[in-house]
């Protein structure tokens, strides 16, 4: 029987044959790979596409922030808290205080504070300043008279113009500004809108618009409780609903222009709240 024998050139042989498969398997996996390169290039192209952050398109994604830097509003960066700590600065509050047991707060009438009601100087003559002296000295006087006035002075709880806002005295204490005995002066915060000759009224209804919105977060105020002087009907007077804020009545009543300066306070409530 012939026995197998491995000689050394078969050896080689099985040896070459090997390399000579593994190199031919080699160049395949290569020729593989070099094919399908521009497909692996374009893939990665396409998902680095895809995945990268989309920056906003500037100016057009939030048409109320532009609104409100076009109306010398809030920043345009930030949180809430920062919106809301730049808003308030905006509103430039100052305190003026009537000093306590004096003029308008003589008598002091403890108040929980569940209004805000708004009202218009109709003084073409004194800005914020003078309002503030006025109160200060005593100089706004109403005849005392059981059902009306309660103290033989006017006073309310803040002064806003083109420049600043002053408050005049705590809003945990009732003013004199709205309907005597009546739930206006029992329940809210005055805010007297100045109109002097030369002031921009546009700036002043802003910043009150920023203050109320103010007052609102922090007393709890929801904005169906913002009201127009003309919401609370005095006692015995002739007409009993003063057409008050004059410049923001639509034939002496709220309408169109009352509804457009709410929207202006809730959009700046929304951005305290953020
Ligand atoms: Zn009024």
């Amino acid at each position: 029987m012939p026995q197998w024998k491995f000689t050394r050139s078969g050896f080689t042989a099985v040896i070459f044959s090997l390399c000579l498969a593994w190199i031919f398997r080699y160049l395949s996996f290569v020729r593989k790979i070099i094919l399908s390169t521009p497909l692996l290039v374009t893939g990665i192209a396409i998902l680095s596409v895809c995945c990268s952050p989309v920056a906003p398109i500037r100016g057009g994604n939030d048409r109320a922030i532009e609104w409100a830097n076009r109306n010398g509003g809030a920043s345009s960066s930030g949180s809430g808290g920062a919106s809301m700590g730049t808003l308030v600065r905006q509103i430039n509050l100052k305190q003026d205080m009537v000093r306590a047991g004096t003029c308008g707060r003589r008598v002091v009438r403890r108040m929980n504070p569940r209004y805000i009601t708004i009202h218009s100087t109709q003084n073409y003559s004194a800005d914020a300043w003078k309002h503030s002296l006025a109160l200060k000295r005593g100089a706004l006087r109403a005849p005392k008279r059981p059902g009306g006035n309660r103290i033989g002075y006017l006073i309310w709880h803040f002064t806003v113009d083109d420049k600043v806002a002053l408050q005049h005295m705590p809003t945990n204490e009732q003013g004199e500004h709205a309907d005597f005995n009546g739930p206006g002066n029992n329940y809210s915060i005055g805010i007297e809108m100045c109109e002097h000759r030369g002031s921009n009224l546009s700036a002043t209804m802003d910043r009150t618009a920023k203050l109320a919105a103010y007052l609102m977060v922090k007393n709890g105020i929801p904005l169906r409780n913002v009201v127009p002087h003309y919401h609370w009907p005095r006692r015995g007077a002739h007409p009993p609903n003063k057409n008050c804020p004059h410049f923001l009545m639509d034939n002496g009543r709220p309408g169109r222009k009352w509804n457009a300066f709410l929207g202006k306070i809730n959009y700046y409530y929304a951005r305290m709240r953020g």
